[in-house]
C-alpha cells in the first residue's frame, strides 16, 4: 500500500487508520472524505523536529493552509508547534477564527487586494509576504493609516526549474510570481521596501514548485538566496532574519512514486545552508518551510458508491462515482495521479480495466483514467481514492450544484466532524 494508514482486514475491506472505510460508508453516506489525524501530526512533527533539531531553535515549518483550510487544521497543526501560511483573507479569517497565533501567520499570494491587506493589518498578521511593487506600496499605506509598522517579507524568484508539472513550478524567472534575481527585480524590491517608513523588511521568500522528489532542487535554491540575502546585507545594510524556503515536497500518490525521508532531507539542507553561510561568512538566518500536500495528502482518502458500470465493447468501460470533479478536479485540471480502489472488494481478483468517471455533465469530469477493478464492479460498491488530503476539498467546487461532501477526522480513539456536508439550502444560501 501506498502508507501505512491503508491496510485490508480479513473481510476483504480497505482499513485507513485502522477502521474498516466500508463501515465509515455506511455511517456518514458518501461521497465522504476521511482525514487521519495521526498521521497529520506524524507529517507535522516530522517537520517540527527536524527544522529545531538541524535548523536551530528558532527555525519552524509553516503549513501552507490552501492544501487544506478549515478549522480544525489549523487547530491541529498549532498544537503541534507549526505557523502557517495563508494565501487569501478567506484563509486569514479561517484560521483566525481557529484561534491561530496571528504573529505566527504568514500572508502570501500574488495578488492581495487593499481590503484583504487591510484585514491582515488589523488582525496583527504577523509577517506579510509582499509579492509585487504595488503591493509593497499598499501594505505601507495601510500600515500609515493603521499607525504600525508591518514585517515584511519579499517573495524572490531564484529562477529555478523544480521539473515538476508546469501547472506548480513557480521558481522560473518567467513565473507570476514574486522578483526575479535575474532580472534585478528583487534588487529594487529591496530598495523600494527598505525606502518605505511603515514597512520593516525582515526577511525574504520563495517557493520554487510542488511534487518536488529532487533534493537537489532545495540546495540550489537555498545556496541561491543566501547569495541574495548577504548581498542585500551588505549592501543595503539590513539584516535578513528570515529565510523561508517554501513548500513543494511531494509524496506518493503511486506506487512507482519514490518515498521522501524528510528528516534526512531537512538534515541535508540544513548542512547545506549552514556550509554556504560560512562560505559567505554571514549569520544562519532563521529557517520556514511551508509543507502543505506532504502533510496532509496521505492523511486523506475520498469514499464514492459506485452507480453505473458501463461497458463499450472495443473501446473503454466506465465507473461512475457519486462524486467526481466536484470534489477532486485534480485529474481534471492537469491529469495528476491517484490510486484508485474498490473497497470492498481488495482480495478479489483485479482485471477490469476502467476509467472511473464522476458525476458532472463534462466529459472532462474523471477522476482517473487506466484503473484496474475487480470485474464484479457493480452499483452499490465503494470506491476508495487515496491521497486525497490535499489541494480536494480546498478546490471543491459546486459545479452541477453538487453539496460538498463532510470531512470526517479519525482520531486515535475517537472521530467526529470537522466539516459537515453541504445541504442544498447551503448550496442555495446566496441566491436572492
Ligand atoms: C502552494 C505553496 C506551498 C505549499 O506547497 P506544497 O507543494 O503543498 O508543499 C508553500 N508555499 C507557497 C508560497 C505556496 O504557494
Amino acid at each position: 500500500m501506498i502508507c501505512e494508514n491503508l491496510g485490508i482486514n480479513p473481510d476483504g475491506n480497505l482499513t485507513f487508520a485502522n477502521r474498516d472505510v466500508k463501515v465509515l460508508a455506511e455511517k456518514y453516506k458518501t461521497p465522504l472524505y476521511l482525514m487521519d489525524e495521526e498521521r497529520i501530526r506524524h507529517n507535522c512533527r516530522a517537520y517540527v523536529d527536524s527544522m529545531k533539531k538541524y535548523f536551530g531553535e528558532d527555525s519552524f515549518p509553516l503549513f501552507a493552509s490552501k492544501a487544506a483550510s478549515f478549522k480544525s487544521i489549523y487547530r491541529i497543526v498549532r498544537e503541534e508547534g507549526m505557523g502557517v501560511d495563508v494565501v487569501s483573507a478567506g484563509e486569514l479569517y479561517t484560521a483566525l477564527s481557529a484561534d491561530f497565533p496571528s504573529e505566527k501567520i504568514f500572508f502570501h499570494g500574488s495578488n492581495k487586494t487593499d481590503s484583504e491587506i487591510e484585514y491582515a493589518l488589523s488582525n496583527k498578521t504577523g509577517y506579510i509576504v509582499a509579492d509585487s511593487m504595488e503591493e509593497i506600496e499598499a501594505i505601507d499605506n495601510i500600515a500609515k493609516k493603521l499607525g504600525i509598522c508591518q514585517k515584511i517579507l519579499l517573495r524572490i524568484t531564484p529562477g529555478i526549474d523544480p521539473h515538476t508539472y508546469a501547472a506548480v513550478a513557480t521558481g522560473k524567472v518567467d513565473s507570476k510570481f514574486g522578483f526575479a534575481i535575474e532580472t534585478n527585480a528583487a534588487y529594487a524590491a529591496v530598495e523600494f521596501a527598505l525606502s518605505k517608513n511603515n514597512l520593516e523588511l525582515y526577511g525574504i521568500h520563495c517557493h520554487v514548485g510542488s511534487q518536488v522528489f529532487d533534493s537537489d532542487v532545495y540546495f540550489k535554491t537555498s545556496d541561491i538566496m543566501l547569495e541574495f540575502a548577504n548581498f542585500v546585507q551588505k549592501n543595503y545594510k539590513v539584516k535578513i532574519r528570515i529565510l523561508n524556503l517554501g513548500g513543494g515536497y511531494g509524496v506518493r500518490y503511486e506506487e512507482s512514486d519514490p518515498v521522501i525521508d524528510i528528516p534526512e532531507n531537512i538534515k541535508a539542507v540544513a548542512e547545506k545552508v549552514k556550509a554556504k553561510c560560512h562560505e559567505l561568512g554571514m549569520e544562519v538566518p532563521a529557517v520556514r518551510m511551508e509543507p502543505g500536500r506532504s502533510i496532509v495528502a496521505d492523511a486523506g482518502l475520498t469514499l464514492y458508491t459506485v452507480g453505473s458500470v458501463k461497458k463499450i465493447p472495443e473501446y473503454k468501460n466506465y465507473v461512475s462515482v457519486d462524486g467526481g470533479m466536484t470534489d477532486n478536479p485534480r485529474y481534471a485540471l492537469y491529469g495528476s495521479k491517484y490510486t484508485v480502489v474498490l473497497a470492498n472488494k481488495m482480495k478479489e481478483e483485479q482485471d477490469f480495466a476502467c476509467t472511473v468517471a464522476g458525476r458532472c455533465c463534462e466529459s472532462g469530469d474523471v477522476l482517473q483514467e487506466d484503473v484496474i477493478l475487480p470485474q464484479s464492479v457493480q452499483r452499490g460498491d465503494i470506491v476508495a481514492v487515496m491521497t486525497t488530503g490535499a489541494y480536494n476539498y480546498s478546490m471543491s467546487s459546486n459545479y452541477n450544484r453538487v453539496p460538498r461532501p463532510p470531512i470526517v477526522m479519525l482520531g486515535k480513539d475517537n472521530e467526529y466532524i470537522a466539516v459537515k456536508r453541504e445541504t442544498f439550502e447551503d448550496v442555495a444560501k446566496n441566491d436572492i
